[in-house]
């Protein structure tokens, strides 16, 4: 049986969208009723258009956004239930990785701080060596140079912040990683070197993956399951072949067709 490191049950978040001059409170509902498992080193993409609820899902599995409704366990603990200071000790181990590396770094920390930051807060295990000698060997597991440790954000190209992003959060020795869009904005060539990287990592630390994007053609080059969200719920779900070849969701199938007759 395929062991479950992450459940995700009737998962719901809705944001205060205004307000009216009666005082009443308009609520949207950017997810609505997902669930979903993730198995032990399992690659699940998950696709949808901009805006369907993606980065909300992701931000609630890493516990930054509070759900309205519904449950998580990871490695069969309820983490919802969890009082901060009893999650603190699962954090480094659900790690969310962003579109954004440059804005989730502090421009004014050297990489060696922001990098350190982590791993002294949570107590992580340098192995025996020193912070730096730890940090080092992530650098190079990630094909950078040690050096960058001594430079600052700005200093970089998107793809090599995108590989320091990553590097940041291996250096936790997380158990899930969730991806959120991480080469939606980086141009093709690097997107392929950057999903090298990440599946590569991903296999050699046995670590479980959900890789979001709103690229169909991205999920299923790297992904062993494929779930399809539109407006905050999952319409379809299944093995890359079944999403591609046999389903027959009809906004599974225009996401095909919109790949296709992509113009260039
Ligand atoms: P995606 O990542 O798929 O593009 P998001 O989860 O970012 O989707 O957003 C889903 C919906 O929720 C969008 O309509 C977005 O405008 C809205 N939304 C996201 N974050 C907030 C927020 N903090 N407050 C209010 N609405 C939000
Ligand atoms: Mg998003």
């Amino acid at each position: 049986m395929k062991e479950s490191v992450l459940s995700i049950k009737n998962l719901r978040k809705e944001y205060i969208c205004g307000r009216s001059w009666l005082q009443e409170t308009e609520t949207f509902a950017a997810v609505r009723d997902v669930s979903f498992e993730l198995y032990q080193g399992e690659t699940l993409g998950l696709v949808g258009e901009s805006g369907c609820g993606k980065s909300t899902l992701a931000k609630m599995i890493v516990k930054l956004v509070k759900p309205n409704a519904g449950e998580i366990y990871f490695e069969g603990q309820n983490i919802l239930d969890m009082k901060e200071k009893k999650f603190r000790c699962l954090r480094p181990y659900i790690q969310l990785i962003g579109q954004n590396p440059f804005g989730s770094m502090d421009p004014r920390k050297k990489l060696i701080d922001t990098l350190s930051e982590g791993i002294r807060c949570h107590h992580i295990s340098t192995n025996g060596k020193s912070l730096r000698g730890y940090l080092e060997e992530i650098l190079r597991s990630c094909e950078l140079q040690p050096e960058f440790l001594d430079r600052y954000p700005c200093e970089f190209s998107g793809g090599q912040l995108q590989r320091l992003a990553i590097a940041r959060a291996l250096a936790l020795r997380p158990r899930v990683l969730v991806a959120d869009e991480i080469v939606s904005a980086l141009d093709v060539s690097v997107q392929g070197q950057i999903l090298e990287l990440l599946m590569k990592q991903k296999t050699e630390r046995n670590m479980s993956l959900i890789f979001i994007t709103h690229d169909l053609s991205v999920v299923r080059k790297i992904s062993d399951r494929i779930l399809v969200m539109k407006d905050g719920k999952i319409l379809d779900e299944g093995s890359p072949e079944y999403i591609f070849e046999k389903s027959e969701c009809l906004y599974t199938r225009k996401l095909k067709e919109a790949m296709i007759t992509f113009p260039y």
